[in-house]
């Protein structure tokens, strides 16, 4: 038998269900935020990555999907959304526009070691807003994020703030955390020992050495701010408070990717049986990266969720999603395929509507209506359409009533 590779789920029935019902909730969701759909390729070149996301990122570094193609290019399964959105703001002139603020939802693969919460494809939803610097977009991004989720019924969320500053104060910044870490350098693991020459900022989001008390008493970007820094980092603060997001302030966040400069975030939950895969979503600030891959300087904030942990999260909490409910399941006793015409006609009129297929038993039909619990049943046989009437059963209260055939879509129109 052949299985899903290692780190890939099925969704299927409820989850499947739920699935589908995200990706809705998503739609709807951002509309009210007036964010536009971006859809883009699911591999792009790997250099994008490369440059985009930065080597020194665990991301890059080994958990990327890379293939050769049939003609020989390098590809890369996108590891996450933003590099390849911001490729397609810069290929297609969306700077012509002073603002630009998109959303995504789709899938994202990294050769990650599976493990609770940890996938190799999984699902991404996530915003990038181009174009303004402003302490407001920050948390209104911010805000979104934590809405969304609180939205779904999701409660205990932690939203943790911090600052990386802009490109002076991460200068500052950089030296400093050098010299301290240069000091711990045979202690560190061998990509933080390639990070500590290229980008130290890494080391401390390291999965590993960010653990040891040596880095997490390191030096605080936060006190290597310049003024304008520190002015911009109070203003998204004020931000958050008028727009109400309860947060918290955690010096030592800094991102895995490496192109956040001013804000960073998360949102975690709580909840135990996430284990240590309980941060929700992360995002923040990244004013270099459409320069960095070869755009107009253009500032940008966005952030990514994790559909799969939310969807854990959901089913765990049995958190109520409403069930689209079947209008009507037609029972067919009868052979002259006036059923089928039945069913066609209410299909097209919007109904959702099934018909038993299996051609069995009365019992067996009553069982498919356990089953799919539609709101009518319908009973069609030889005398009904003889006489021109269907029993129309109530599937709630179980009452039956005739109704003429010409009056059924007025029945149905009356009672749905
Ligand atoms: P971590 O530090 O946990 O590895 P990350 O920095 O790699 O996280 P991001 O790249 O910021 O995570 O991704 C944003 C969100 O996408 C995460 O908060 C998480 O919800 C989800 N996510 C990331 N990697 C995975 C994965 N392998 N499986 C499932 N969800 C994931
Ligand atoms: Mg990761």
């Amino acid at each position: 038998m052949i299985q899903k590779p290692k780190g890939t789920l099925d969704f299927i029935g409820r989850e499947g269900y739920i699935y589908n019902y995200l990706y809705n909730y998503t739609m709807n969701f951002m509309h009210s935020y007036n964010y536009e759909f971006i859809k883009i390729p699911t591999f792009e070149s790997t250099e994008l990555f490369y440059r985009g996301v930065g080597e020194t990122t665990d991301v890059v570094n080994k958990e990327t999907y890379d293939f050769i193609d049939k003609g020989n290019r390098n590809m890369t399964l996108r590891p996450e959304f933003t590099a390849g959105v911001v490729r397609s703001y810069i290929e297609n002139k969306l700077y012509v526009d002073q603002i630009k603020k998109l959303y995504y939802f789709g899938s994202a693969f990294r050769y990650e070691r599976p493990q609770s919460g940890r996938l190799r494809e999984f699902t991404q939803m996530g915003v990038e807003v181009f174009g303004i610097k402003n302490a407001y977009l920050d948390a209104e991004v911010i805000s979104l994020a934590y809405r969304f989720l609180s939205g779904l019924g999701i409660t205990n969320l932690k939203v943790v703030i911090n600052t990386l500053g802009d490109t002076e104060s991460r200068l500052n910044y950089n030296k400093v955390i050098k010299e301290y870490l240069e000091k711990d350098r045979d202690n560190l693991c061998d990509i933080c020992k390639e990070r500590l020459d290229k980008n130290p900022l890494r080391i401390l989001d390291c999965k590993y050495d960010g653990e040891r008390d040596y880095i997490k008493n390191a030096p605080k970007t936060i006190d290597y701010l310049n003024e304008e820094s520190k002015n911009y980092y109070e203003e998204v603060k004020h931000a958050l408070e008028i727009l109400d997001i309860p947060f918290e302030e955690d010096p030592t966040l800094v991102r895995g990717l490496d192109y956040y400069s001013h804000t960073v975030f998360e949102i975690k939950s709580d909840l135990e049986f996430l284990g240590k895969a309980n941060t929700l979503c992360a995002g923040g600030r990244y004013d270099n990266l459409v320069k960095t891959l070869g755009g107009p300087e253009t500032p940008g904030v966005g952030f990514a969720a994790g559909i799969e942990r939310i969807i854990t999260i959901l089913n765990e909490l049995e958190i109520y999603i409403p069930e689209e409910k079947l209008d009507v399941f037609i029972m067919n006793l009868d052979n002259s395929g006036f059923a089928f015409q039945i069913l066609d006609d209410l299909r097209n009129s919007g109904y959702s509507c099934e018909i038993d297929y299996t051609g069995k038993s009365m019992k067996n039909m009553w069982k498919l209506v356990d089953k799919y619990n539609p709101s009518y049943v319908l009973i069609i046989g030889e005398d009904e359409v003889k006489s021109d009437y269907i029993t129309v059963k109530d599937n709630t209260t179980k009452e039956e009533t005739k109704v003429k055939t010409s009056e059924l879509m007025d029945y149905l129109d009356m009672n749905l």
